[in-house]
């Protein structure tokens, strides 16, 4: 049947997760009013924890993916037209609402973005939502009032999603990076991205003094837990830290001395349920700002049967960069 498309589920029988790829047709998909035209998803840490029963879904089959990029072919009554291309990050797909990992979707206008005209479209997918997550924290340094020169910026998770494309956006902006990584390998690779300095991943994951030698500005921390605690104790006056993931862990062991004595600020960074118009300022940041060579250099494209080897692997910090799925190989 011609109208049989591919897509990768994850469902769960008598309390037992199980991702799977099958075939479904339009009627299957989800009564939302725009149908698009999937090319790209891509793999979050996200991606990986519902790939391996890890929480995050909360509706079963749920089609996986957090991410699309693609394009209309019936817009409903919405704004869009047919051929317009557009990208969805977060917004619950994968979660509640079906998502990328599939070769057609259904969606909701008020999820769509419109593709930034600057942009192919796997570029966008290798972003990401952990490439626009980094350029949200990116833009929250910057209005906090972070500037290149007060001092250095510390990336962890560095060789990560959001690390390398935080890493990259910084360097752009013309900020000095020190990069947390537990990967001595990766060095070359981050090094290549913008980062100056390095610092290894358990000398910040260990529990240390609530209050240390101040050492960066700035901060955009991915791994939360005793590393977010270090990460703050070690903020100099009156810096600032964003915080958007939990590698590390959901905790925060921390110690209230760097807020009242050094008048350190830390901002957390949702990109899922973000507004529209922040989203919008975002891709037209990362339009503008992102080094398209960096970009190219930190992404490797794979087929949707290559998810079921590479959740697993993201959820162990194996990954390096941004992994983008081409729906249709
Ligand atoms: P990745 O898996 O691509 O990167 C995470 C990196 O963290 C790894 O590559 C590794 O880097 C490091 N790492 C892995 N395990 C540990 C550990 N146990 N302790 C310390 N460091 C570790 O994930 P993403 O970059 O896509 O996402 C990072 C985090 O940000 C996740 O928690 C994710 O859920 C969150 N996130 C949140 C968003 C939001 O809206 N708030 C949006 C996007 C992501 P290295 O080897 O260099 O140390």
């Amino acid at each position: 049947m011609t109208d049989k498309f591919n897509a990768f589920i994850i469902s769960e029988i008598d309390g037992v997760r199980e991702a799977s790829l099958v075939q479904l047709t339009e009627a299957d998909l989800p009564d939302e009013e725009i149908l698009i035209k999937v090319s790209y998803s891509g793999l979050n840490y996200k991606d990986g924890l519902a790939i391996c029963g890890k929480g995050i879904v909360r509706r079963f089959p749920m089609v996986g993916g957090i991410d699309l990029v693609g394009s209309v072919i019936d817009g409903g009554q919405s704004e869009y037209v047919t051929g317009d291309k557009i990208i969805v990050n977060g917004w619950g797909l994968s979660e509640v609402h079906w998502g990328g990992f599939s070769q057609k979707q259904r969606l909701h206008p008020d999820w769509l973005v419109r593709m930034p005209s600057g942009f192919a479209e796997h570029e966008t997918m290798a972003i990401g939502t952990a490439g626009y997550t980094a350029m949200l924290c990116v833009m929250e340094l910057e209005e906090q009032g972070v500037k290149p020169d007060d001092g250095k910026i510390l990336v962890t998770g560095a060789a990560g999603g959001v690390g390398s494309v935080a890493i990259a956006l910084l360097s752009g902006l013309g900020y000095q990076i020190v990069a947390s990584t537990g990967r001595q390998q990766t060095h070359d690779y981050l090094r290549f991205l913008g980062a100056t300095d390095f610092i290894s991943r358990n000398e910040l994951s260990e529990t240390g003094k609530p209050f240390q030698k101040e050492r960066w500005v700035g901060a955009i921390d991915t791994v939360g837990s005793t590393t977010l605690a270090n990460v703050l104790a070690q903020t100099q006056y009156g810096g600032v830290v964003t915080c958007c993931g939990l590698v590390g862990g959901a905790d925060l062991p921390a110690s209230v001395l760097p807020f009242i004595l050094r008048n350190v600020r830390l901002i957390g960074v949702d990109s899922v349920m973000a507004p529209k118009e922040r989203r919008q300022q975002a891709w037209d940041r990362l339009e503008s700002d992102l080094d398209r060579g960096k970009l190219t250099q930190l992404t490797t494209i794979e087929p949707m049967s290559e998810l079921f080897r590479l959740g697993p692997k993201i959820i162990e910090g194996k990954t390096r960069g941004r992994v983008v799925i081409d729906v249709n190989q």
